[in-house]
């Protein structure tokens, strides 16, 4: 059984996405045709989607699975207790992950949300110093 998009996953999507990148634009126009298939029952707020493929066009992201955008969950202490990551599956969105790297901070996407409103940061990339 599908059901509408949850208030907390429109938020969180619309915070990840950008509106400079080809990719994000096309993927935040599939936003609105959006259902959630299943969510993770551990609450962490993991999310799969249901898309009518045929209502939306796809984005320029490639025919395979794509991390389409990835934020970092930033704790109000300054600590990265995890990620959001925001996949996409032949340019369609199919699912948004949260991760958890912490073992004292719950990260969930009510802490996504809390952390994307005080400000985007860009997850370091493979190239990131260590
Ligand atoms: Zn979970």
């Amino acid at each position: 059984m599908t059901e509408t998009l949850p208030a907390d996953v429109a938020l969180v999507l619309e915070a990840v996405l950008g509106e400079d990148d080809p990719v994000h634009l096309a993927l935040r126009r599939q936003v609105p045709h959006l259902r959630v298939q299943g969510r993770c029952t551990c609450g962490c707020g993991t999310a799969h989607f249901a898309l009518d493929t045929h209502a939306v066009e796809p984005a320029p992201s490639g025919p395979g699975t794509v991390v389409a955008a990835k934020v970092l969950v930033l704790a109000e202490d300054g600590e990265c207790p995890g990620e959001v990551l925001v996949f996409a599956q032949g340019g369609y969105l199919s699912w948004l992950e949260v991760c958890s790297w912490s073992d004292e901070t719950e990260v969930t996407l009510a802490t996504a949300e809390r952390s994307l409103r005080r400000g985007r940061r860009p997850s370091p990339g493979a190239e990131a110093p260590e």
